[in-house]
């Protein structure tokens, strides 16, 4: 008698260990999943961060490498090569082309988005294609030189040349 006694609370103590113990895998797992649910977001945002800060340091890149042959031809006439692409421009914010005519000295400034060539396409390659017309006469319009890089249009909207008309 005295030891079915025992051997009953034992069975329930090992019953209630084994509930306990389903419990407590059961706790685990949630938790582990958690843990994994935690980590996931935490990599994510660090992968979002990351990809933004690097967008970030190309457009500053960006900007310097434009800014600096943007100096180089308003300062020193050039070298126009090498130059930044016309994409690199715009990331960097300086969209605006500024040409002057070799003839007639007229200045007049061009957006480089509204160029229809691709982003990967030098700056430098546009010269040779940009006409004046402001002192054309017919079909010979005299060649423009590149001045300058701008955030903004500072002077007259470049509609007197356009470097696709002549692709046509
Ligand atoms: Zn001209």
């Amino acid at each position: 008698m005295v030891a079915a006694s025992r051997r009953k609370p034992l069975a329930l103590a090992a019953l209630r260990n084994l509930a306990c113990g389903a419990v407590i895998a059961f706790m685990g797992l949630r938790s582990r999943h958690s843990a994994f649910h935690g980590r996931l977001i935490g990599a994510k945002i660090r992968a979002q961060t990351a990809r933004e800060q690097a967008a970030k340091a190309a457009r500053e890149a960006d900007r310097a490498e434009a800014e600096a042959w943007s100096i180089r031809m308003e300062g020193f006439g050039g070298p126009a090569q090498p130059s930044p692409t016309i994409g690199q421009c715009i990331n960097g914010g300086l969209g605006w082309l500024e040409v002057e005519c070799n003839r007639c000295n007229s200045r007049a400034s061009l957006p480089l988005d509204a160029i229809r060539r691709p982003h990967d396409t030098p700056v430098w390659k546009l010269e040779s294609s940009l006409k004046c017309r402001t002192c054309s006469n017919g079909r010979h319009a005299p060649p423009v030189h590149m001045i300058k890089l701008t955030e903004k249009r500072e002077i007259t909207p470049y509609v007197w040349v356009h470097p696709d008309e002549e692709d046509r």
